[in-house]
């Protein structure tokens, strides 16, 4: 009998969990071979909190809830281990960038997309430097940002990357009323205007923002500042 790897294991538990979903079968089978190269990778370096095929299956379907609202060119903030970036790139097949600040993920993307042969961009910087760069500007369609901070400071740092008529889809669970009240006292002064939820499974949610006008040059604030002090929340 020929044995089979840890990441050919999570590979193919996890070909078996994302069964039950409407998927192309090859989207499935890339997937499940992303899983592996994450379990594979997460056993050398920690990349993510999801070691095993269920973990990593969880935020497999929780990325694909994006899936019909991504709009190329796409861009993922804040990608980690690759969700929901790797997954919604795969689903989807939408142009995307993946912005990522810590050397080791950005440079576990990169290889997953050479692996996956997907044709992605990597930025591997801070999504306020990003949001800066001439050519990334005000470029995008649609941006996500997973756990990576309060509605106020993902907002930041996704509105400067979106073209006008873009929209920001940010999942969460339970928002806080004073993080929603923030967030919509931030909205115009980032350019943004506030659409309907989206209501997910439980508790889950995609919050959505289009942008209407051009973000203020003086957004992004500079690296940190919008996780220290994010927009219109008193913490
Ligand atoms: N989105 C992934 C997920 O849902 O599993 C990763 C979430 S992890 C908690 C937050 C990630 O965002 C980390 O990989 C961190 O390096 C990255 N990050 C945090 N702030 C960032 C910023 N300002 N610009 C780019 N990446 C950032």
């Amino acid at each position: 009998m020929v044995e089979r790897t840890n990441d050919e294991d999570v590979a193919h538990q996890l070909a078996e969990l994302l069964e039950a979903l409407a998927l192309d079968s090859t989207v499935r089978a890339r997937l499940a071979r992303f899983g592996g190269l994450l379990a594979a990778a997460n056993a050398r370096t920690n990349l993510t909190a999801a070691r095993d095929a269920g973990a990593i299956a969880e935020h497999v379907r929780d990325s694909l809830a994006l899936a019909p609202f991504v709009r190329a060119p796409y861009v993922d903030v804040g990608s980690g281990g690759g969700f929901p970036g790797i997954v919604l790139a795969l689903a989807t097949g939408a142009a995307t960038t993946l912005v990522e600040s810590t050397g080791k993920k950005a440079k576990f993307l990169v290889d997953v997309a050479r692996a996956l042969g997907l044709e992605l961009r990597v930025l591997p910087q801070r999504a306020e430097d990003a949001g800066r760069e001439p050519g990334v500007r005000a470029t995008f369609a649609s941006a996500t940002a997973r756990a990576v901070g309060s509605l106020p400071t993902v907002m930041e740092l996704t509105a400067p990357l979106l073209a006008v008529g873009g929209v920001a889809l940010l999942q969460r669970a339970l928002v806080e009323p004073a993080e929603r009240a923030a967030a919509e006292d931030a909205a115009p002064i980032l350019g943004l205007r506030p659409l309907e939820d989206i209501g997910l499974e439980g508790d889950l949610r995609i919050v959505r923002f289009i942008k209407e006008t051009e973000t203020p040059q003086r957004f992004p604030r500079r690296a940190g500042v919008p996780s220290k002090r994010p927009l219109c929340l008193t913490v």
